[in-house]
């Protein structure tokens, strides 16, 4: 055992299903309340009270009428999902921490608007301590990196994209510059050569490495050797023909390419959403298949990759670490690797986005607490890509999601901050005018709001975040706990389906794959039924799991003894090249397939309970599968009683 740790016990770090932890909450909440309410008295202290109690015994009906409609709408919030029990096994979402909780409730007292440092100076700063604490246990130096919080992880993986997007051009801009100085300037090309860049075609130059298309400006200015060459080259990017930001992506057409980008089919719905807002449309996207366990197929990928044509340009190629539906981990060592290769065969590079909106969390299981050398633990889990997640140039991570903390809170990490600095926007009231040059990273310290997609923003989200991984350390022995009991936790629930045995011997019930992290696809399988009656049983097993019927009617959760979500695997996103072995596998045809589309049930296991509950005999996990196996059994019978009811 590492000896901090009886320091952290997971215990501690939720309200508990039953509440048991009422008693300090309710102490640390009254205790924050009036440290604020002191502090609002000790603020000139000799102006006078504003209201009397004269005048406060008159509010009286007014209150009667706040205490009326906040029943009205306590009670309503009791017809929601009780996310913090056991027995919810169903979405991305269970128990939020204590110190979430408590961060955001301090935060929001104070009430600080994070697009501003001026008018936020406490919470910017924690948000900019917050990520970088994110940032290291991702394993990107936070020296170099540039971390913040955004609402969530579609707007982390638009910013990714629309930085994707704004480097591509820094090598054209600065090609159509030195062409009309006439100035020589060589540029190191991915596959190692060097050329002067007047004469490198536009299609490489929008293809350049990361790193190289961030050194060029800074590598002219030095060559130029004059003091206000910053403010030129910052100029004339403003100015110039090929600046991406002010002309519109109208631009790749105008030079003959056509923007792309890569991700598997799998692929959140966020990323079309952001080729659709970015302008370079849905179609834009292109959807890699998925092998047999739904991680992006690097075969496929390569093929792609490779046999791009001359006139298409790749965006970036983004990686999912940790698919919504089924919770794949893409490989991304080997998609680092066929970037290296393109590189090296087509003198053409790319931006590695890593999606890991649910995944990023898993991080922590690598990471040795402060001070520890026995290595405990380290074997809980095994996933290298998981491991070199920092090669990607730029990382989603959604801490409202895997760290427990209360919405909104997604994490955008670039790799190299200087790529931020193409996202500056200048508004008159958030930006100070006399700060440094352009290139200066050194602003990024300190401010959020000129490089982001978002306005105004909650600096409560980022007391939360931060009071959160301060308190329940980001590394094996802390929020590692929480990760390592959840990823026990589904392979469990795995072995348990898997064991399941029906007294009806026609039915079965199959997992689809086993799972990479610590979400748990299945489904339930009457022998000799087609896909169509299939569905059926299944989305009445989901429906006895879940409070929203087909007809829309909302139920209460009282009488729903576990829920679980669901998914559909259908034509419109995964090809048959994609599943096809599994749906044959569960004797299924293509044509009922892509008529069809499969219907699955879903469990996402991260409630924080379900290890330390069989201590007291409850074992969640078991029963859940016992009672899935008596109603879909009673759901498969009625419908070969009565078959016309497909
Ligand atoms: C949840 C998720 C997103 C979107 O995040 P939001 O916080 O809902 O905006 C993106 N990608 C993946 C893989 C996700 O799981």
């Amino acid at each position: 055992m590492w000896k901090g740790e009886e320091e952290l016990p997971m215990g501690a770090w939720f309200l508990g299903p039953k509440s048991e932890q009422a008693g300090v909450w309710q102490e640390v909440i009254n205790y924050i309340f009036q440290d604020y309410a002191h502090w609002r008295k000790n603020y000139f202290p000799e102006d006078p009270l504003i209201l009397g109690r004269a005048q406060r015994r008159s509010h009286d009906v007014w209150f009667d009428k706040l205490s009326n409609e906040l029943d009205f709408v306590l009670n309503q919030l009791k017809a929601d999902y009780p996310f913090y029990s056991p027995r919810y096994l169903a979405h991305m979402i269970s128990e939020t921490s204590m110190p979430g909780i408590m961060g955001y409730f301090a935060g929001m007292l104070y009430n600080p608007n994070n697009v501003s440092d001026e008018a936020a100076p406490v919470t910017v700063k924690l948000e900019i301590e917050a990520g970088k604490m994110i940032a290291g246990m991702l394993g990107y130096d936070t020296d170099k990196s540039w971390s913040h919080i955004t609402s969530g992880g579609t707007i982390a993986n638009m910013e990714a994209l629309w930085l994707a997007r704004q480097t591509q051009w820094i090598p054209v801009m600065v090609a159509e510059l030195c062409r009309e100085e006439s100035i020589a300037f060589q540029v190191g090309l991915p596959n190692g050569d060097s050329k002067d860049i007047r004469e490198v075609p536009v299609a490489t130059l929008l293809n350049l490495t990361l790193d190289e298309r961030l050194n060029i400006p800074e590598r002219l200015a030095a060559q130029c050797k004059s003091d206000d060459a910053h403010q030129w080259l910052e100029d004339s990017f403003q100015s110039s023909r090929y600046n991406v930001g002010k002309k519109g992506v109208g631009l790749y057409r105008d030079v003959g390419v056509e923007p792309v980008i890569l991700v598997s089919e799998a692929a959140h719905y966020s990323i079309r959403k952001i080729a659709n807002l970015l302008g370079f449309g849905d179609d834009q996207v292109i959807p890699m298949p998925v092998d047999n366990n739904f991680r992006l197929s690097i075969p496929k990928l390569e093929e792609a990759i490779l046999g791009m044509s001359a006139s298409q340009t790749i965006v970036a190629v983004v990686g999912i670490m940790g698919t919504t539906e089924e919770g794949a981990v893409d490989p991304l060592v080997d998609i680092e690797k066929t970037r290296k290769k393109y590189e090296k065969e087509k003198c053409k590079s790319f931006w590695l986005h890593a999606d890991a909106a649910w995944g990023g969390y898993l991080r922590t299981l690598y990471i040795d607490a402060p001070e520890q050398s026995d290595g405990a633990g380290k074997e809980a889990f095994e996933n290298e890509d998981i491991e070199f997640i920092h090669l990607a140039d730029s990382v989603t991570i959604d801490p409202h999601k895997l760290g427990y903390i209360p919405y909104p809170s997604g994490v955008i990490n670039f790799k190299d901050k200087r790529s931020v600095l193409y996202a500056r926007q200048k508004a008159p009231y958030i930006l100070d005018q006399t700060s440094a040059n352009f290139f200066d990273t050194r602003v990024l310290d300190e401010a959020i709001g000129p490089y982001i997609i978002e306005g105004s923003k909650p600096g409560a989200a980022a007391l939360a975040t931060w009071l959160t991984h301060r308190t329940i350390p980001l590394h094996r022995h802390g929020h590692g706990k929480i990760i390592r009991q959840s990823l026990a936790g589904a392979q469990r629930l795995y072995q348990l389906i898997n064991e399941a045995q029906f007294k009806n011997t026609r039915l079965t019930i199959r997992t689809l794959t086993q799972p990479d992290t610590n979400v748990v696809c299945y489904l339930v399988l009457l022998n000799g039924a087609s896909l169509k009656e299939n569905n059926t049983i299944n989305r009445g097993v989901y429906e006895t799991f879940s409070l929203r019927t087909e007809d829309k009617r909302h139920l209460m959760p009282y009488d729903h003894a576990f829920f679980v979500s669901r998914t559909q695997i259908r034509c419109e996103q995964y090809s048959w090249e994609s599943v096809g072995d599994i749906l044959i596998s569960y004797g299924f045809t293509k044509e009922e397939y892509l008529r069809e589309g499969l219907f699955i049930l879903r469990s996402v296991v991260m409630n924080p309970w379900l290890e330390q509950s069989k201590a007291v005999d409850a074992e969640y996990l078991d029963d859940f599968v016992k009672f899935l196996v008596l109603k879909a059994t009673k759901i498969a019978e009625s419908l070969i009683a009565s078959p016309l009811a497909v």
